[in-house]
């Protein structure tokens, strides 16, 4: 079983030195579990967090633990009746080969119905993020204005789709060209903003009746220029940060602007509102996946994943997916 440890907790962005690649033996399952094959790892912005020791919804990894994510796979050997070799799984554990999980904890997938690697990304956990977040908080009517943040990744892409579908504009804000490109030609977004290039006179263009609805992925700058926005009843979905997430105290050491003034929250009646996925996310989870898998066979749902080859290249693909180098949902193909 090849693994990928966390050697170190980072100070600001992690470096290569942080992870440490390293061999042990296959592990066994027992009684009521599955050994799985991991074929695609899910890296995602929130295993940053699970590498600082700092108080959380979660725990974090321990020095010298394997890495946190989730992986899709299949059945190697299994001790439970549910499942026998050969299946397809989401639910495997870890930046590593192989784990050993209950069998009450796997997901069937279909390979059928979609490619398995979609069970990490559109169909997984980033869609369910951008299907749940609206659904109870974003609550895009028809008419209204969505504007959301990383606008091209995992979670993004979803969110200004299904804006779409539900009758509202969707203005997504995006790094560099290609992405605004995508973004808006591939996804159908009505307009993409680039944020490294001016916010205010593009952010003016595509939304002069302000903003109804901003969904946050970024914070920083990108927040202090959507922020002032907001139409009277507006609501920010709360969904992360990740401009932030490299630096312990937040904006202060990115230099990035102190955040907006909060007063019009008052005055407009804003709505912002935080949720994580897992509350209750995977209770409506059938929901989801037969609503999404309804989109995609009519092609009204586009996905783009961002695939790095082998666990060796992992550490790479997950630094540089806190720098923006992903484009699309960012999975790691094994053998
Ligand atoms: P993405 O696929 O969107 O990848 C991250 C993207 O963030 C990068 O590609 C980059 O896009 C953008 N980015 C990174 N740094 C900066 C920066 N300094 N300024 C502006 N943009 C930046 O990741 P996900 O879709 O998986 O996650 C998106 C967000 O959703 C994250 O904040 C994550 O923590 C959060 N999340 C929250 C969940 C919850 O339950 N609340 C569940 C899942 C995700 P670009 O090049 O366009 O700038």
């Amino acid at each position: 079983n090849t693994q990928i440890l966390l050697a170190r907790r980072p100070q600001g962005a992690p470096v290569p030195e942080d992870f440490q690649l390293t061999e042990t033996a296959i592990p066994e399952p027992g009684e009521g579990e599955v050994l799985v094959r991991h074929r695609f790892l899910s890296l995602d912005p929130y295993q940053r967090g699970r590498m600082d020791d700092a108080k959380s919804y979660a725990r974090p990894v321990a020095l010298g633990a394997v890495m946190e994510c989730s992986a899709v796979g299949q059945v190697a050997a299994s001790r439970d009746g549910r499942f026998k070799e050969g299946d397809w799984v989401l639910g495997g554990y870890g930046w590593q080969t192989y784990s050993v999980r209950p069998a009450k904890a796997l997901i069937a997938i279909d390979p059928k119905e979609a490619p398995p690697s979609t069970a990490l990304g559109v169909l997984g956990m980033p869609g369910l993020t951008a299907w749940v977040g609206l659904e109870d908080i974003g609550q895009p009517k028809e008419g209204e204005t969505v504007v959301v943040s990383a606008a091209s990744g995992a979670v993004g892409q979803v969110v200004g789709q299904l804006a779409r579908i539900r009758g509202a504009r969707a203005i997504g804000i995006a790094g560099g060209p290609a992405k605004c490109a995508f973004v808006k030609d591939t996804l159908g977004f009505d307009a993409a903003i680039d944020h490294r290039a001016p916010l205010d006179p593009a952010l003016d263009a595509a939304c002069p009746d302000g903003v109804d609805v901003y969904w946050e992925n970024v914070g920083g700058a990108v927040q202090a220029a959507v922020f002032p926005r907001f139409r009277d009843f507006g609501r920010m979905v709360m969904c992360g940060m990740i401009a932030q997430y490299n630096t312990a105290t937040g904006a202060a050491a990115t230099g990035a602007p102190p955040g907006p003034n909060l007063g019009p929250v008052v005055r407009k009646r804003l709505r912002i509102q935080g949720f994580i996925v897992n509350d209750t996310g995977w209770q409506r989870y059938g929901r989801f996946r037969a609503e999404m898998l309804g989109h995609m066979a009519a092609g009204r749902m586009q996905w783009r994943e961002d695939v790095a080859k082998g666990l060796a290249n992992a550490p790479a693909a997950f630094i540089g997916m806190l720098e923006g180098r992903n484009f699309g949902k960012q999975v790691v193909a094994l053998d």
